[in-house]
């Protein structure tokens, strides 16, 4: 589950898509529109890429 940071809703990770820009991955809240920053791991064996929301940001 990721978390948004500004309204404390959740999703489940197929129920928002994440987006990269010059700054790195994030996603963008679909109730409130802020956007959450990601934390990439690199991918899994199976080529998926790994996207985590750190616990403080
Ligand atoms: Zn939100």
């Amino acid at each position: 589950m990721w978390t948004c940071r500004n309204c404390d809703a959740r999703y489940g990770f197929d129920q928002v898509a994440p987006e990269v820009d010059d700054h790195g991955f994030f996603f963008l809240c679909p109730a409130c529109d802020y956007k959450n920053k990601l934390v990439s791991l690199g991918r899994d064996a199976n080529g998926n890429l790994q996207l985590v929301q750190r616990d403080d940001e």
